[in-house]
């Protein structure tokens, strides 16, 4: 596991300076309209420190998937507008990212102003890392400043490959994430409980394995935890199952025995007889032991007494980390394993950190956002994270 001790924004004179900054500008949009502009707020501190110490600022980001090609679609057009309205100052957007009208606007920055290129990936060399791309990039500016979390698991051109041509520095974000969750990998208060939930056991083989060396008690929900049950003998019904991942099981089950880690499974379950279709439709459920679930019944999220077990796990905690959901929150009926969770997490006074996704959404969601000591801006990178992943776009960066 690496440990990051990187310089920050704060490290580096700006003044003056251009500065490259990736953002992960990222948002959902309908129709061309913004649908959440969270990412867009969550990147305003690093971008106001930059324009307040007189910084030249150019902003770059992906937008979604346009495999290297221009297209309207993908263009970061509704983020210029929103950000120009955050920051209450036009923030323009150039017709191009490496190309003429990026490169004029750049040369033509005042200090404490701040411009956006279009779309890193309409350039195909983006995401092959072209040492190339990323030196027209860096022509540009004279500091990189990572602030793209959501992002820093990709070594591209404009998250990594930039690092090679300008000295090169984290932002807010990124920092954040480092000092929360990084000191919580490498140097945890303890107890250390991490809760692990979600569909698959093969999506988070590498976290559990590495876990299960740093954590004191680990807890699996979600549909993961059937294989595990099943591998311990248990009956699962129709619930979900990983055949090939049952030798898995096992083994974790042993290295979690040979650390002296707690490891917690469901001991009882919400069953019903199909999934729900829709997804939200209205549902009988039944609660039985998690090792007894009936033939035909499928576990579709924890029981009232793991409740409860899970819950007090994290009472006595100092450090808790919590990716995945414990069932299928979608549902309300199928969501309360998932609120418990987040409630404890919120309740508790331990540092709480919660990775991306669909564990954020519910945090954010249910109003405990605040309560929360770090979510984290990034779902698949805070898992590479969590799996001990040495992260491109950050170590790259300059050590402090
Ligand atoms: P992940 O993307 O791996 O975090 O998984 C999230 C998905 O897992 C959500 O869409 C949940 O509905 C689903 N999920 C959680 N628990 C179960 C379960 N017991 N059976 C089926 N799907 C589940």
């Amino acid at each position: 596991m690496p440990t990051y001790n990187k310089k920050n924004i704060e490290d580096i004179d700006v003044a003056g300076k251009r500065v490259l900054v990736r953002c992960d500008f990222n948002v959902p949009q309908k129709d061309g309209k913004i649908t959440s502009d969270k990412r867009i707020v969550e990147a305003l501190p690093t971008i106001k420190y930059l324009m307040d110490k007189g910084a030249k600022v150019i902003l770059c980001s992906h937008m979604g998937k346009p495999k290297g090609q221009v297209n309207p679609k993908y263009s970061l057009c509704a983020v210029a507008a929103r950000l120009s309205e955050l920051l209450g100052k036009e923030v323009p957007l150039c017709a191009d990212t490496v190309g003429p009208d990026a490169k004029a606007k750049a040369a033509a920055l005042a200090c404490g102003e701040a411009i956006l290129l279009e779309n890193t990936r309409f350039d195909a060399r983006e995401e092959k890392n072209d040492p190339e791309l990323a030196r027209e990039m860096a022509s540009m500016a004279d500091i990189f400043v990572n602030d793209a979390f959501g992002a820093a698991h990709r070594a591209h051109a404009s998250t990594a490959g930039v690092a090679d041509y300008l000295p090169a520095v984290c932002g807010y974000l990124i920092q954040k994430e480092i000092s929360v969750m990084g000191k919580a990998l490498s140097d945890p208060s303890r107890p250390f409980v991490a809760i692990l939930g979600g569909a698959k056991v093969s999506d988070k083989l590498n976290v559990i394995d590495n876990l299960l060396g740093k954590v004191d008690t680990l807890i699996i929900g979600g549909g993961m935890a059937y294989t595990f049950l099943a591998a311990k003998g248990g009956s699962i019904g129709t619930s979900l199952f990983d055949a090939e991942k049952v030798d898995y099981c096992r083994e974790m089950m042993a290295k979690a025995e040979k650390n002296g880690v707690k490891l917690l499974l469901p001991i009882d379950t919400t069953i019903t007889k199909d999934f729900p279709d829709p997804i939200d439709a209205e549902l009988e459920v039944s609660y039985v032991k998690s090792t007894e679930i009936p033939a035909d019944m499928m576990g579709l999220d924890i029981g009232p007494k793991t409740r409860e077990l899970f819950a007090e796990a994290v009472l006595g905690a100092k450090t808790v980390v919590w990716n995945g959901p414990m069932g299928v929150f979608e549902n309300p009926t199928l969501a309360k394993g998932t609120i418990a969770v987040a409630k404890a997490l919120a309740a508790s006074s331990a540092i709480t950190i919660v990775g991306g996704g669909d564990s954020a959404a519910a945090c954010e969601q249910l109003g405990f956002a605040s309560e929360i000591t770090h979510i984290s801006t990034g779902g698949g990178a805070s898992l590479e994270f969590l799996e001990g992943r040495d992260l491109p776009g950050i170590s790259c960066l300059l050590d402090k």
